[in-house]
């Protein structure tokens, strides 16, 4: 998919976004290896040369503090949302400041992903871009795309996007 570098994405978003959903979409009949002793808020998963790093935001303060410790050369982040979760959007919020704002990803691109687009009641991305006021952020490249996890509807168009920006 990408060639023969290596790359490294990280994967955020609250817990019960549709992280796991979305990342074993994209590697569905692939053998993965996953190196899950890591910490107990991340996990790892290699694909081809793709380094695939996943955290829960939710609930997990006392550890943020090391996350830091694995944003060196990753040159995406993906943010999951659910889309009907609108009281915790605003923690998502602060916590996309709180990573942007790392020096270590100050040339990442950032792929949001709108999820559960097929809820009743979800935000729209448009909505979900002007919550999180994302034409504020100048230093990195983004890009929201709404999606359906469980059907993999929209998946490979955030994908799309990333290979766009791969030189
Ligand atoms: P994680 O905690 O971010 O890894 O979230 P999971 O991938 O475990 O998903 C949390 C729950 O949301 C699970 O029950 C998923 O089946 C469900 N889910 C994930 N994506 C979607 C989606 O697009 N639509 C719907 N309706 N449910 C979803």
């Amino acid at each position: 998919l990408f060639g023969n570098e290596e790359h490294k994405i990280v994967i955020v978003g609250l817990d019960n976004a549709g992280k796991t959903t979305i990342l074993y979409q994209f590697l569905m009949n692939e053998v993965v290896h996953t190196s899950p002793t890591i910490g107990s808020n991340v996990e790892e998963v290699v694909w081809k040369n793709i380094h695939f790093m996943m955290w829960d935001l939710g609930g997990q303060q006392s550890l943020r503090a090391a996350w830091s410790t694995y944003y060196s050369n990753t040159e995406f982040v993906i943010v999951v949302i659910d889309s009907t979760d609108r009281e915790r959007l605003t923690v998502t919020r602060e916590e996309l400041y709180r990573m942007l704002s790392h020096e270590d990803l100050s040339k990442a691109a950032v792929l949001i992903f709108a999820n559960k687009q097929d809820l009743k009641g979800s935000m729209t991305a448009a909505e979900i871009s002007k919550q999180l006021d994302l034409t504020s952020i100048k230093k990195q490249q983004w890009h929201i795309q709404s999606c359906c996890a469980l059907t993999g509807e929209g998946l490979y168009q955030g994908l799309e996007w990333i290979c766009s920006r791969l030189k």
